[in-house]
């Protein structure tokens, strides 16, 4: 079955693919369809409710299911900054090595047992028929003390999980523990039970 996958970010898309594809689920970008989906504000104040819009809007306007995320990194010692804010911290068009090095500074003087984080994704679909679903996947970890490993994106270098950065982990050891891989396995788990 083809879904349509509401976003731009060719990573994720490779992420979304990796996973769904063993299920028989081929995913596409909109122009991959040759059509052109408008950017959805997101103006939702949890993930749920912005992976709900991007779902939604995209769906409505190829017609097709449409398969949307939100995500971002909660940090506790900062009240669960930058959260729904994450690709805005510091500004969208900020390089991330700028952003981690702001995120580091805000925790500056923070011990290691307050520096307790999660990267938390809301995977939702949507339906021509209406039908509409979100699953949340979770991914515990700590904010580091300096940018660690040269692989993934957005705040991957600075989060560590165990003695490890998600920068410095392979994608299939990613996939196997991040936010976004629980996040479309439950998606996947949901799909098979409604398909
Ligand atoms: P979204 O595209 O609105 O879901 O924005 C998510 C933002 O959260 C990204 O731009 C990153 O700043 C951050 N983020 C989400 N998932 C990840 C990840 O797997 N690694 C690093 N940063 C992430």
């Amino acid at each position: 079955m083809d879904f349509l996958i509401a976003t731009h970010n060719m990573k994720k898309r490779e992420e979304l693919h990796r996973i769904l594809s063993p299920l028989g689920i081929s995913v596409f970008l909109d122009f991959e369809k040759g059509i052109e989906l408008s950017d959805v504000e997101e103006t939702g104040e949890t993930f749920r409710e912005n992976a709900l819009l991007k779902a939604r809007s995209g769906c409505k306007e190829s017609g097709m299911p449409c398969i949307a995320d939100d995500s971002g990194l909660v940090v506790d010692a900062l009240d669960g900054r930058p959260g729904v804010y994450s690709a805005r911290y510091m500004g969208e068009s900020t390089p991330y090595s700028e952003k981690m090095a702001g995120l580091i500074k805000e925790l500056e003087g923070v011990l290691d047992e307050k520096r307790t984080a999660r990267f938390v994704s809301v995977a939702a679909v949507s339906f021509p028929d209406g039908r509409e679903y979100t699953v949340e996947g979770k991914c515990e970890g700590k904010i580091g003390y300096e940018p660690k490993g040269e692989n993934g994106f957005g705040f991957d270098p600075v989060f560590m999980v165990g003695d490890r950065s998600f920068a410095q982990l392979s994608a299939e050891e990613k996939d196997s523990i991040s936010h976004r891989g629980n996040s479309l396995r439950a998606l996947k788990e949901k799909l098979s039970e409604i398909l």
